[in-house]
């Protein structure tokens, strides 16, 4: 791969969540800019349509189980249940099977990770915003997250409730930071 040429790829976990996830779009198309969005399923079942206008952008759509499930604390079968489940929903609701899977704060326990990659591509992140951290400024996630992206970066956001407020006040300052860069925004 050539580095140079390589971009970085913005990620948005949790979603879609109305009122967040199309300011999410809205910024992005501004800026011609592309991302993947790893979606809840059961916030797919409730905003369906939010679901289609991700694809419609241009955007890439990524299973984050239904439930949001923490995979130290979930017995392994109903683990890979509820990821089915998500696919279920999207493949149902949005019409697409995605090779993509994150799993929700990173935990997953080996043997859901071993059956999991027998269908799916786990990705993980290098850059996290900590935009659902309440205790970060808006300055302090647009500090951190610019200073730590670089072209091949993934980096990770956050489009739910927590991050309503926050998101406003560092994201448009980060996407112009991403373009003034001169950096691509690639999807996975
Ligand atoms: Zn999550």
């Amino acid at each position: 791969m050539d580095s140079v040429e390589e971009g970085v790829f913005l990620t948005f976990d949790d979603g879609p969540v109305p009122g967040v996830t199309d300011y999410v779009l809205n910024e992005l198309e501004k800026r011609g800019q592309k991302a993947t969005f790893f979606v809840v399923g059961d916030n797919v079942k409730k905003h369906p349509k939010l679901g289609r206008e991700i694809l419609a952008a241009g955007h890439k759509i990524g299973n984050h189980t239904f439930n949001h499930l923490n995979g130290w604390k979930t017995p392994v079968e109903e683990y890979l249940e509820n990821v089915r489940k998500c696919d279920e929903i999207l493949l149902n609701e949005l019409g697409v099977s995605t090779p993509l899977f994150r799993p929700p704060y990173g935990l997953l326990k080996k043997a859901q990770a071993k059956s999991i990659l027998t269908s799916h591509e786990i990705i993980m992140w290098d850059v996290l915003s900590g935009d659902y951290d309440l205790d970060l400024s808006a300055e302090k996630i647009f500090e951190k997250t610019s200073r730590f992206s670089a072209p091949g970066s993934i980096v990770v956001f956050h489009d739910q409730e927590k991050t309503r407020e926050i998101l406003p006040k560092f994201l448009p300052g980060y996407l112009d930071f991403v373009s003034d860069k001169g950096w691509k925004t690639e999807v996975l």
